[in-house]
């Protein structure tokens, strides 16, 4: 048999919702036709979805940074400023209540707590802040941290990891966004976050979050420098946590952006690079439910292109975003340009939940909403002249 053949039963395999080795996912990331390997994919997402199979979700949500003061100086991150440094700035409980209420008011369901890890900010931080959203907003999803911030607060207040998510979960924090995964393979891992818990560590905590209950998504930063082996490595470690667990509700790869930090360079993941690997994640991982494309990295087709390599959901309207923004990432969207995206790629937009139900789904355009104020809000602490979030003032609720 040609080696071409091997990897059209490959392919052929993995469409039908067979499961392939790392091995067999590293030779199509590599060899197969990018044709044939989108097409894979998206009969794989299509048998996955039969019936619903034309629609592709998105949601509306806003990141809230409360701090940038980080101890953990991820040589990739634009955001943190180190805690002694002048940069330093932490966001008051009233302020996060206030851009809390305008996510409300926008129709956002979903915010995600995001920031740095603030040398006082142990779990006591955390149950104050998401209790006093839940009380305030009950109706809101904190969708947020991921086990990188575990694992710091529970050493700031010298607890387990258990414990420490066993006490925010019932402060009120619902769901854990996955942050931090990067590259969880160790070599990768070392070079851009040498201080960060190691990729083995991450799912550890991951599982014991998924195992009391509390579900996550799963992320991955592509194009700092890794191999091919190492992002394929980085799924099965991801699949191998998921067969045990099933607590990881998608996956989300994203690129790197290489503005503002210590890192530098480019970013070393090309757009077909990027589709490849969305639709290697679409059949490698037969045990995840969704796939994210990312149009806030590598741009709006990109994004529209993944819907047919194997992507089910194309992200958020962010009604405010800072970290890959302080990177350089420049793309943003309205609720009007979300919808179009998904109906420009053939696709019927739908509005989803966190758990990805469908909200609103938007099959007759007659009927689309006109809101022009859901509108992804750059407010960049790194890049000149947005150190002041003049843009968040801009939302005026009726
Ligand atoms: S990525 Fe997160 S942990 Fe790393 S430096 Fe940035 S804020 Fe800190």
């Amino acid at each position: 048999m040609t080696e071409h053949a091997d990897l059209t039963s490959v392919l052929a395999r993995a469409a039908d919702g067979g499961r392939i080795t790392p091995e067999e996912a590293l030779e199509l990331y590599r060899h197969a036709p990018l044709h044939a390997l989108g097409s894979a994919a998206d009969a794989a997402r299509r048998r996955r979805y039969a019936g619903t199979e034309d629609i592709a979700t998105y949601i509306i949500e806003r990141n809230i940074n409360y701090t940038n003061s980080c101890v953990t100086a991820c040589k990739f991150c634009a955001f943190f400023a180190a805690p002694k440094s002048d940069k330093v700035w932490v966001r008051d409980l009233d302020e996060i209540l206030r851009r809390c209420a305008e996510t409300v008011e926008l129709g956002g369901t979903q915010i995600m707590f995001q920031g740095g890890h603030h040398p006082d900010f142990g779990v006591e931080y955390y149950e104050e802040s998401f209790g006093a959203i839940k009380q305030a907003f009950p109706q809101l999803v904190i969708h947020s941290l991921g086990a990188s911030e575990v694992e710091h607060m529970s050493k700031i207040s010298g607890v387990s990891a258990e414990e420490a998510i066993r006490r925010i979960h019932a402060a009120g924090l619902d769901s854990f966004a996955g942050a931090g995964a990067e590259l969880l393979p160790a070599r990768p891992r070392k070079a851009i976050a040498p201080l960060k818990e190691s990729g083995e560590r991450w799912l550890e905590i991951m599982e014991i979050a998924h195992r009391i209950g509390v579900e996550s998504t799963s992320t991955m930063l592509m194009g700092t420098g890794e191999t091919n082996a190492e992002r394929i490595e980085h799924l099965r470690m991801i699949r191998d946590v998921q067969d045990r667990t099933g607590g990881f509700r998608a996956f989300i790869p994203y690129t790197y952006q290489p503005q503002n930090n210590a890192l530098k360079g480019r970013t070393q993941a090309t757009d077909l690079e990027y589709l490849r690997l969305i639709a290697v994640a679409r059949l490698f991982l037969d045990n995840v439910a969704h796939i994210q494309g990312s149009w806030l990295t590598t741009g709006k087709e990109i994004g529209q292109l993944t819907l047919h390599y194997g992507a089910d959901d194309l992200g958020s309207v962010m009604l405010e975003e800072n970290v890959v923004s302080s990177a350089g990432a420049k793309h943003r969207s309205n609720l009007r340009e979300i919808i179009d995206m998904i109906r420009g790629a053939d696709r019927i937009p739908a509005q989803r939940a966190t758990t990805y139900e469908h909200l609103v789904v938007h099959d007759d355009p007659a009927n689309d909403p006109v809101d022009e104020r859901v509108v992804s809000h750059f407010s960049s602490t790194a890049i000149e002249g947005g150190t002041a979030h003049p843009e968040l003032k801009l939302v005026e609720a009726n």
